[in-house]
């Protein structure tokens, strides 16, 4: 008899064992090479950053991505599944400064640290291919590629307004501003600054990023409709305005002499209504515009009133509300003319006209413009309209903003409907040379420079004979120095440094500067997984045979917070590298899906919030295992997810069951291991049709469901049929060969869920060689069919009795059970059965009088 101490489940024991084994053996999580001739997968969970510790997110993420990695080893996959770090960034800077160890330090340290974490939560990745973005030998070819890109256009320099977080001390791009304030200083206004900064011209891609979004039927909608409304297309028309040259008295006949003129000034806006500009009354430019400094200067008058619009203007964009700013203009006393007719329209500037949104300067029709409207009478402009409705017996209240109606007012056009107004419209700008059909889109290029020491050093360098020189790619990589005063003030970090800054041109050998600005840690995670699967190449930045056997990503996991950023960064690099002939395919992964936040007292788990759970103190209190298999059992995985630390507790009870299950029958399982087993019958039949079950209801959630709580409920559920059978157990009325099946199987289906216990077990059961490398069950139809069902019986729609009939019985059969029944028929004496519906399989519904 098995004595008390092996009977206790001690995952404190069990779980180091399991952990020192897998660890001695670097091939265990492996990747195999493309000739392995087995099936690929590629799964891959968002590399976190190094903070130190793990948080419950991270285990939940983690878990997910692990349990499927697992699954597909036991079904036949060759799997990568690998892990790395996110390394560079601000948080290294700030904990040099506080505890004034050097970033690398610091971050290879927590490294160090949460590496150990992972192995302690028994996660199955292939460290051999680990990617640490911080070092050298992955940063050179950040540079590698920003140097390509500049070759191709891609990267250039403009001077332009950046988000200044005070906080950070540091240019933030547009998306990590959020509501006005810092992504990571919640409480801190963003401010606006002019600095001269590297771009990557994302935009080049912005039409062919929008069209991939309607093949990926493998990603989230909500995610698809968040990039689609990110890269914001709109169709329109750029229209060119000609400035009227002096401000004297003119006529309709001088305004359009002066816009034949080769040399007016062109003023152009971007409308998405050229139909309606015969209602233009006037044109409406951004307080930045270029025309606008060349009013101001010769009136000073007119300089104070747009210096104030501009101010309203910055402080609506730093309260984050643009959309809501309270409208406000000045006439510039200038005039422009339409070109269409010759009609001159005043000229205003107004605060909610955006300098990088379109061309930064509008025409204005309060007919058919809510905003133009509401502007047109609080400065009492004119309002001409020049769409009707089809219906000309329709009264119109204004404004009409629907594009179903016919052209009035509008010359030669009358008639027209706006549709077909637009294009002859277009056509007639385009061959007079004054504008022409536009798409415009609200996604920006992606202002890579960072003022920042820790990131990747921009591989250019500033000669004064020269200008801007590429570092030749054998001198790569550009090296970050080591030995740096942080003080978070000013600009770049390595301006400070001389022996970083001080260089000799590659072009002419004379002196000259590098480039001190590091770039947006985004481009670290922008090509990462990429390099998983060549990871130690030191020539390229990996194969691309390699790369193409692997890619696309088969499943992609992480937080639904990456949307946007990280997921257009990344689907943009990755037609960048197609472009450069490294790889065939055009977005990075086929299927992506995005895990709840972990909830605790009713905020997301943070320091701030003080409701943080240690995964330490779980692992050490319940096992990996338990807090593993909670983090999938307490919430679909694509649900936010409560911590209750009773569940921790309630699913280690479960596995502290399974365990002693396994451990007291094993001696029967091994006995019946290699035995034939008889047709199954009684206590048999029913607990393998229950094992056959489980097996194809897990089986289906790991294609694709996920619904990894439902597993979890399913094997408990298995489990308690198998503990409620333990008087026939134990009086040996199962035969051993099932006792074996049911046992086996039972770690199987544990082995991604709970796989140190199922290691464990597996050994227990005396079976070779791994779990994780064991076929996955196959559930038999046969077996796993009812050959009774339970059909509920309702009168009047209110459910009586529930009735028991042969799983494959017709709506008669059915019928007569539930007229059979004594409640059914107690409920139904004296009244008339006016309708019988029978669902079958499903339900019998009778309707009583
Ligand atoms: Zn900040
Ligand atoms: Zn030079």
């Amino acid at each position: 008899m098995a004595d008390e101490k092996e009977l206790r489940y001690d995952p404190a024991t069990i779980e180091p064992k399991w952990q020192k084994r897998w660890a001695a053996d670097p091939k265990f999580y492996a990747a195999e090479p493309a000739t392995s001739g087995k099936p690929k997968y590629y799964v891959l969970e968002m590399l976190p950053y190094p903070s130190g510790q793990l948080h419950m997110g991270h285990v939940r993420n983690y878990s997910i991505g692990d349990a499927l990695a697992r699954h597909m080893w036991m079904r036949g996959y060759n799997v990568l599944h690998p892990m790395g770090w996110d390394a560079f960034g601000l948080p290294a800077e700030n904990a040099a400064l506080k505890n004034h160890t050097p970033p690398r330090e610091w971050t290879l340290s927590n490294i160090a640290g949460m590496k150990r974490q992972f192995e302690r939560l028994g996660m199955g990745f292939d460290w051999a291919t680990e990617v640490t973005t911080c070092l050298p030998d992955y940063y050179r070819w950040n540079q590698w590629f920003f140097l390509r890109m500049y070759e191709r256009g891609l990267a250039y320099r403009k001077k332009s307004k950046v988000n200044w977080c005070p906080e950070c001390a540091t240019v933030l791009a547009n998306e990590q501003v959020i509501d006005g304030c810092c992504w990571r200083h919640e409480g801190t206004m963003v401010e606006q600054r002019d600095l001269v900064q590297w771009f990557f011209r994302i935009t080049a891609y912005a039409q062919e990023l929008l069209d991939g979004l309607d093949k990926l039927d493998g990603w989230p909608e909500k995610v698809r409709t968040m990039q689609r409304n990110w890269i914001g297309r709109s169709e329109g028309t750029e229209v060119d305005f000609f400035l009227e040259q002096d401000a004297g008295p003119s006529t309709p006949s001088a305004a359009a002499n002066s816009a034949q003129d080769d040399s007016a000034v062109r003023i152009r806006v971007f409308t998405t209504r050229v139909d309606t500009i015969f209602g233009a009354t006037s044109v409406q430019l951004a307080p930045q515009h270029a025309l606008v400094a060349q009013f101001t200067n010769a009136n000073q008058e007119l300089k104070v009133q747009v210096d104030e619009l501009l101010n309203q203007q910055k402080k609506a964009r730093e309260a984050g509300d643009l959309g809501a700013i309270e409208k406000h203009g000045v006439p510039t006393g200038r005039f422009a003319v339409n070109p269409y007719n010759g009609q001159r329209v005043p000229i205003w500037v107004a605060n909610y006209i955006l300098a990088d949104y379109g061309t930064g300067a509008i025409m204005s029709v309060p007919a058919h413009d809510e905003r133009d409207f509401e502007f047109a009478i609080k400065y009492d402009l004119p309002i001409v309209q020049v769409i009707h409705p089809e219906d000309k017996t329709l009264a119109v209240v204004l404004p009409f903003v629907s594009k179903e109606g016919l052209l009035v007012n509008s010359g030669e056009y009358n008639g027209l409907s706006c549709t077909e107004a637009q294009v002859k419209l277009q056509e007639v700008a385009a061959a007079e040379k004054f504008g022409e059909a536009k798409v415009t889109f609200r996604l920006k290029d992606w202002g890579v420079s960072r003022q920042r020491y820790w990131g990747t050093p921009i591989p250019m360098i500033h000669c004064e004979r020269d200008g801007l020189v590429q570092v030749p790619d054998d001198q790569l990589p550009v090296l970050l120095p080591e030995q740096i005063e942080i003080t978070q003030q000013g600009g770049s970090p390595l301006s400070r440094v001389p022996d970083f800054l001080n260089t000799t041109c590659p072009k002419c050998g004379g002196p000259a500067k590098r480039e001190t600005d590091t770039m947006d840690t985004f481009v670290d995670s922008s090509w990462y997984f990429y390099r998983y699967t060549d990871a130690k190449n030191s020539r390229e930045p990996f194969s691309s045979a390699v790369a193409q056997y692997w890619f696309p990503i088969d499943q992609y996991i992480g937080g639904v917070e990456h949307a946007i950023l990280h997921l257009i960064y990344s689907r943009f690099w990755t037609k960048v590298m197609r472009d450069l002939g490294l790889i065939v395919n055009d977005e990075p992964a086929r299927r992506l899906f995005t895990q709840g936040m972990v909830i605790k007292d009713g905020a997301k788990m943070s320091k701030s919030k003080g409701n943080v759970v240690s995964p330490d103190d779980m692992v050490a209190r319940y096992g990996a295992d338990a807090t593993r298999m909670y983090a999938l059992f307490a919430a679909p995985p694509d649900r936010d997810l409560d911590w209750q630390e009773d569940g921790v507790a309630g699913v280690s009870r479960f596995l502290g069951r399974v365990w002693r299950l396994a451990v007291k029958y094993a001696p029967v399982a091994r006995a019946g291991r290699g035995q034939q087993a008889e047709t199954p019958s009684g206590t048999s039949l029913r607990l393998l049709r229950k094992l056959h079950q489980t097996i194809a209801k897990i089986t289906l959630e790991f294609e694709g469901r996920w619904h990894f709580n439902t597993c979890v409920a399913a094997i408990m559920e298995l489990v308690n049929d198998l503990q409620a059978a333990d008087a026939e157990l134990a009086a040996g009325e199962v035969s051993a060969p099932v006792v074996y099946e049911l046992l086996r199987s039972l770690v199987l289906l544990l082995a991604p869920l709970a796989p140190y216990l199922a290691a464990e077990l597996w050994e227990e059961l005396g079976e070779d060689g791994s779990v994780l490398r064991a076929p996955w069950p196959k559930s038999d139809p046969g077996l796993a069919k009812e050959d009774e069902l339970e059909i509920p019986v309702q009168i009047n729609g209110k459910l009586v009795t529930v009735v028991r009939v042969a799983a494959d019985a017709d709506a008669k059969a059915i019928e007569a059970a539930a007229l059979g029944d004594e409640k059914v028929q107690s409920r139904i004496a004296n009244k008339t059965v006016v309708k019988m519906i029978v669902v079958p399989g499903k339900l019998v519904n009778l309707v009583v009088k």
